[in-house]
């Protein structure tokens, strides 16, 4: 006691000495005690501090204990003192260190927070001991939704599974793992990049495992983009040579007919026969060749987005008997037999669409069928189907050809795509017909797949042909009587006094073959100005077939100045252009009508009779 005091033994008052030596605001703690030893049953342990003569401060812990007499009253007590200094310091530093550590941790995860790292602590059993507040939110929580729960709580089995064998192995490695990683999540999927670390104590022992993961998902869907637009550039370009490669040898391979055949005429003495095969030749070598360049100007008119509709009634039973009278002679020459099914009645079958674009799709499937079927059949048709809220029109080109194999079953649909690009000397075509066909359903508001056909009695794999499109059920129209036979040759009409306006010779001469035959006179002028001209000075000419393009000044303006002083005049203009809007235009301009080159002599024939 006295060490502890710090006093000689000599001192007489002891107590008064010790009183001297209290801190003055802790002497209260030992009177309190003195005090009420005598009433309360517990020893009071109590702790102050002195400031010894040396002028040490030692903290006390002391402890007043009773001593009875017999007859349990208390006679005296007795103190025990201990200098608690060095476990009081040790208790505060520990307290700092404590608190220094919290501060820290926390300023550790707001480092982390503040570089949107998320931070989760696991034990080495896949128990979440924490997850910081980035951590949560990319789980889709708040860090107390985690806290204790096992990964297994957290993930489905297989990726807890996972993650559980990475913990595994964190825990035996030295070195962090980095991993990345795609997550689905019910917000979506995220790409994170994570690093496992193990956390050991200065015992080497394993505590658990730190995972710093970072949301990475903007940088990787960039990435992917950049990835997927560079392959679909790559794409593009493998595709604009097999293209033009492909272009090439459509354009070239009629071009070749046209060419080879007419010099092939020049030979004299040239048998009637033969001419006649030579001149077949040359003309199914110009419609292919038509046919490619109307795909390309289609194909164009999509892209450019100028693809637009006129919607009409039309009898979509007449559109299919139509298509059907129309290939059923090539048809039958492939030796196929081609057949169709109307499922409503004229009556219900009156709908308002786009009627050329109708037909320019079941022209393009029914074509394709025959070209991609050596024997067999073909059939095509429609049925009508009711969704909760739509009924549309379901359409079908079914054959029995080489089919298509199931993984170019969307591709075909693209743009100079075919099913088996290697193969494509065997069929010729620049794989736009499908990609033009899927446009136009699209754009009239339906859908077009393909499935293999399955009907067992068909020979062959064979292709089935969907598309649909809205079912909009319209008063019926009362078909009106066909007064004029349009495909006669022979037409009976008054002779015409005819203005050809035409800059090029040789649509000039196909001009004047045409209608030779019904005209009386024929008058021929090579610019806009010309035709002005003359039909101020003529003015019983009767038709006018005015090229668009020409110089000087062009079919429109022409028109347009004709119409200052002849209204009646009936005017055709004729475009090279093909474009839709063309006749809109053509009328608007004071044109009657409008036809588009290559000429097709029963088209204008059609129309001269329509206006005469
Ligand atoms: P193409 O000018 O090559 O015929 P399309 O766009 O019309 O172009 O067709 C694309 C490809 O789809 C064709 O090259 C062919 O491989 C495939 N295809 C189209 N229709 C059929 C069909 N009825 N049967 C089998 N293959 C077809």
């Amino acid at each position: 006691m006295y060490e502890i005091y710090g006093l000689s033994k000599q001192i007489k008052d002891k107590i008064g000495e010790v009183n001297k030596l209290i801190y003055p605001e802790d002497s209260h703690i030992l009177q309190e005690a003195l005090d009420n030893i005598y009433e309360e049953n517990t020893p009071p342990l109590i702790e102050y501090r002195i400031k010894r003569k040396d002028g040490k401060t030692v903290y006390i812990g002391a402890n007043l204990e009773k001593i009875r007499n017999s007859d349990g009253k208390t006679i005296a007590f007795v103190g025990t003192a201990q200098d608690v200094t060095l476990h009081k310091k040790s208790a505060k530093a520990i307290l700092a260190a404590k608190q220094r550590a919290e501060e820290s941790e926390t300023q550790f995860r707001s480092l982390f927070e503040n570089a949107g790292l998320g931070i989760g602590y696991y034990k080495p059993d896949g128990t979440v001991i924490s997850y910081n507040k980035i951590a949560s939110k990319n789980m889709g929580g708040e860090p107390e939704d985690f806290s204790g729960k096992s990964i297994y709580d957290i993930f489905p089995r297989s990726e807890a599974e996972f993650y559980y064998k990475r913990i595994e192995k964190a825990c035996i490695t030295k070195e962090p793992d980095v991993y990345e990683d795609k997550v689905s999540l019910p917000t979506g999927d995220k790409y994170f990049l994570s690093t496992f670390s193990r956390i050991i104590d200065s015992k080497d022992k394993i505590l658990g495992i730190q995972i710093i993961s970072q949301d990475i998902s903007e940088q990787k869907n960039n990435e992917i983009e950049i990835i997927e637009a560079k392959k679909k550039a790559e794409e593009s370009d493998r595709l604009k040579s097999a293209f033009l490669a492909n272009m090439s040898h459509e354009i070239r391979t009629p071009m070749n007919g046209i060419l080879g055949f007419s010099e092939l005429l020049k030979k004299p003495n040239l048998a009637g026969d033969e001419q006649k095969k030579y001149i077949g030749i040359i003309e199914k070598s110009g419609k292919r060749m038509l046919n490619i360049i109307n795909d390309i100007v289609d194909i164009s008119k999509i892209e450019a987005g100028l693809m637009e509709l006129a919607f009409e009634e039309l009898n979509v039973n007449e559109q299919i008997e139509y298509t059907y009278v129309f290939f059923k002679p090539e048809a039958e020459a492939q030796g196929l037999d081609l057949s169709f099914k109307n499922s409503l009645t004229t009556e219900e079958a009156t709908i308002k669409t786009d009627r050329e674009k109708l037909y320019a799709i079941l022209t393009n499937l029914v074509k394709n069928a025959i070209k991609y079927t050596k024997e067999g059949s073909i059939e095509f048709g429609y049925n009508l189907k009711k969704t909760n809220d739509t009924t549309y029109l379901e359409f079908y080109v079914k054959d029995t050809g080489i089919g298509i194999p199931n993984d170019r079953m969307e591709a075909i649909f693209e743009r100079f795509i075919q099913a088996d690009i290697d193969d494509k000397k065997a069929y010729q075509g620049a794989g736009l017909g499908l990609a033009i066909t899927k446009a136009y359903v699209e754009k009239l508001g339906g859908k077009i797949w393909v499935e293999c056909n399955t009907d067992e009695k068909s020979e062959g794999k064979g292709s089935i042909f969907y598309f649909t499109i809205p079912y909009k059920a319209e008063r019926p129209i009362i078909p009106i009587e066909d007064n004029f036979d349009l495909l006669k040759e022979n037409i009976d009409i008054r002779k015409l006094k005819i203005l050809i306006a035409e800059d090029d010779d040789v649509s000039e001469l196909l001009l004047e073959e045409t209608i030779k035959t019904f005209s009386k006179e024929i008058q021929k002028v090579r610019t806009g100005v010309e035709a002005v001209e003359v039909s101020r000075n003529n003015p019983d000419i009767d038709l006018i077939l005015m090229d668009i393009r020409m110089p000087d000044m062009n079919g429109y303006q022409a028109t347009q100045q004709i119409r200052k002083f002849d209204k009646e005049v009936v005017i055709i203009a004729q475009t090279a252009y093909g474009l839709s809007g063309d006749k809109e235009k053509a009328i608007k301009e004071g044109c009657n009508d409008y036809i588009s080159k290559p000429l097709n002599k029963t088209e204008l024939l059609t129309i001269i009779q329509k206006y005469f």
